[in-house]
């Protein structure tokens, strides 16, 4: 998309609220990555969370906890996320800006590896998952969301085209290769009916179709 047509959605969609903007700007005095979600994917997070009536919603990736924020704010009252970190330092920053943006009651950051923690949820249903931790377990964890998701549930992905690099058949990053495999998978695995659209750094959802166990 041009980038006139991205300002036009972001500035008529997706105004960043004081919280958020405090959450960003402390992120990056704290001298995390620039990688959280841009406000318009922050705000299709919502639309998707409200259209699924999601309740029970997995994150792999908190960073700084924005959007964990941005999700949290589209769950009812009784609404929860479980939000899968590696990194402590993170973790703990985290924890920080959801108890300044006030959901800290409904965001429970788990840190330690994803692929660690996933077999602890193995018996649980959740109404969406989204994927935004390390690109090249991407293929384990769309097997994983669909282990876990109920049908009618989104897995949903971030960064699924990585500023076009996904078109370069040439690149070999072993995190290219993740979101390569990951797109083919919500193109054709027939449990999802998937698409992968391009805002932000491009989204990948996908509905689980069918009342059949997984
Ligand atoms: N969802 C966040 C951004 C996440 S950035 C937001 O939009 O606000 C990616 C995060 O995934 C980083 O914090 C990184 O530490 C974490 N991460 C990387 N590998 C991971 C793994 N194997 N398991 C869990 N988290 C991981
Ligand atoms: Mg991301």
């Amino acid at each position: 998309m041009s980038d006139d047509i991205t300002a036009y959605i972001a500035e008529l969609f997706s105004p960043e609220d004081d919280v958020l903007r405090a959450v960003r700007d402390a992120a990056a005095r704290a001298g995390m990555p620039p990688i959280a979600v841009v406000p318009e994917t922050g705000r299709f997070l919502q639309v998707l969370l409200r259209a699924a009536g999601a309740r029970r919603v997995l994150e792999l990736g908190t960073l700084g906890g924005y959007s964990a924020i941005c999700m949290a704010r589209a769950l009812p009252a009784d609404g929860r996320i479980i939000s899968l970190e590696v990194s402590p330092e993170h973790a703990a920053f985290a924890r920080r800006q959801l108890e300044r943006a006030g959901v800290a009651d409904r965001v429970d950051v788990r840190t330690g590896a994803a692929l660690d923690l996933l077999p602890a949820l193995a018996g649980e249903r959740f109404d969406a998952v989204f994927l935004d931790a390390d690109k090249a377990s991407l293929p384990a964890y769309f097997d994983w969301a669909m282990r876990l998701l109920r049908s009618g549930g989104l897995v949903i992905a971030d960064n699924t085209l990585r500023g076009g690099r996904v078109l370069d058949a040439d690149d070999h990053d072993p995190d290219l290769l993740g979101i390569r495999e990951f797109n083919r998978k919500l193109a054709t695995d027939p449990r999802v009916t998937g698409l992968v659209v391009p805002i932000g750094d491009g989204v990948g959802v996908g509905v689980v179709s069918g009342s059949d166990p997984r």
